[in-house]
């Protein structure tokens, strides 16, 4: 099914897992999926790598979860080292598969590059990756958005205009960067409407699992950590389980106060961790995300 006909139903749940590094891993995201699949989620989703096996271990996993009947899937896709010829055997492998939905992205640059480097034959920016699919094939399509502003983007201005050219070229939905203030969510949402996009904006929620691992990601990818987050990150600095509980309890607060809110879903980054959401959904108690 289509994501855009579900979140014309209902407000979505969906999990994003990513691919293991060797094939050996493929069975354990698998049972993590499944586990998950528990919650009812609307769709899950696997990220795609810079370059290398994971492309094929992600489209392996994203087709074994579609085939095993269990769950609706989303397939990552990105721009990174790939000329358009080689994006359309992609596609066409997925659409063989019988995989409905795909997220355009352009990508992060391969560890080791600072920089997003065009592939000579390929596309520079989501935009142009989200056209060429609808043009071309009958994928639901997905895009992502930034609250905060994406890194690289000249102002929050100029990044909103682009992501509502990735909708103008046939985004059915939008999927945020993870964000730890909510405020930045409502005041993206508010833009965005105002700037004429009409689509679903799916915030994306990270629970903290380390505190050397968000400091990490939200450094890479330019969301802040309240001040208040980080004071009590640092505060049980060294103790790693008081620090996943304290992700827990924040990400259920978020959670909570974004479906008060009427958000039309939301996207766990999971990191192939079952224990945060499951024990999010558990204290939310979501109607059909419940466990039997
Ligand atoms: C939900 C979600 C899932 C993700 N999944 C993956 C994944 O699987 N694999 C992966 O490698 N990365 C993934 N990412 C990260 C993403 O690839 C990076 O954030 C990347 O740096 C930008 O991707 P984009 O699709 O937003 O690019 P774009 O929309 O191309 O934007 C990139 C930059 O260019 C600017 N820009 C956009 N269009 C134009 C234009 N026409 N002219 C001039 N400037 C423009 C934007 O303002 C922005 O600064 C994901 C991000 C999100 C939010």
């Amino acid at each position: 099914m289509k994501i855009r006909d579900m979140l014309r139903e209902e407000r979505t749940i969906s999990f994003e897992f990513f691919p293991p590094r060797a094939a050996d891993g493929i069975p354990g995201v698998l049972d993590t999926v499944g586990e998950l699949a528990a919650y009812c989620p609307s769709f899950i989703s696997v990220t795609y790598g810079a370059g290398g096996s994971t492309r094929d271990f992600t489209e392996r996993i994203t087709v074994q979860a579609k085939q095993s009947g269990g769950v609706e899937v989303m397939a990552h896709l990105t721009c990174v080292g790939q000329t358009v010829d080689e994006l359309d055997g992609v596609l066409g492998r997925l659409e063989s598969a019988g995989i409905e939905n795909v997220i355009a992205l352009r990508g992060d640059p391969p560890r080791g590059e600072e920089q997003f480097t065009v592939t000579e034959g390929g596309f520079r920016h989501a935009s142009d990756l989200v056209r060429h699919i609808r043009a071309n094939y009958g994928f639901g399509i997905a895009a992502a958005c930034y609250p905060e502003g994406h890194t690289e983007a000249e102002s929050l201005e100029r990044d909103l205009e682009y992501a509502r050219l990735k909708v103008d070229n046939g985004a059915d939905f939008l999927i945020t960067q993870l964000f730890y203030d909510n405020n930045d969510y409502f005041a993206f949402a508010d833009r965005a409407a105002a700037a004429g996009i009409g689509v679903p904006v799916v915030p994306g929620v990270l629970p903290v699992l380390s505190a050397p691992q968000i400091r990490r990601f939200t450094a890479l990818c330019g969301s802040k950590i309240p001040a208040k987050l980080d004071a009590e990150l640092e505060r049980l600095a060294g103790d790693d389980e008081a620090v996943r509980e304290l992700g827990v309890e924040y990400a259920a607060r978020q959670v909570e106060e974004l479906w008060a809110a009427g958000v039309p879903g939301v996207h766990f980054y999971v990191l192939n961790r079952s224990y945060s959401v499951s024990k999010i959904l558990d204290y939310l108690a979501l109607p059909g995300h419940t466990l039997g």
